[in-house]
């Protein structure tokens, strides 16, 4: 499951934060996702409920914001919603589309105290 080290790098960063920033407690992390990260939500869940133990982000509230896939058609400049990376351009069929939005994972605010 590569959800759990996906978090424990997103662990380090807040930390990180923590430790510059000087807050001991973090209330809320929010987490956007996009449909091409190959990243599950549900799996991230577990791994946040995990990995936050004993961490500064122990008992935090987690949102997960799901960004939809979205791409550019390189011969016809059709710009679409994809599920897959390879889906093809709904406009003219061709392959592949360069993807534009939804596939990474970042880590969108902390709210701390
Ligand atoms: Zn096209």
């Amino acid at each position: 499951m590569h959800e759990m080290a996906l978090m424990a790098s997103m662990l380090e960063i807040i930390q990180d934060q923590a430790r510059q920033e000087g807050f001991s407690r973090v209330l809320r992390v929010v987490l956007e996702i996009g449909r091409l990260s190959a990243v599950d939500p549900e799996a991230m869940r577990f791994a946040f409920d995990v990995g936050t133990q004993d961490s500064v982000a122990q008992g935090a509230e987690l949102t997960i914001q799901e960004t939809e896939g979205l791409a550019r058609c390189i011969s016809c400049g059709t710009e679409a919603q994809v599920l897959a990376f390879y889906d093809p351009c709904p406009a003219c069929g061709r392959v592949p589309l360069e993807i534009v939005a939804g596939r990474d994972m970042r880590l969108v605010s902390l709210d701390v105290e």
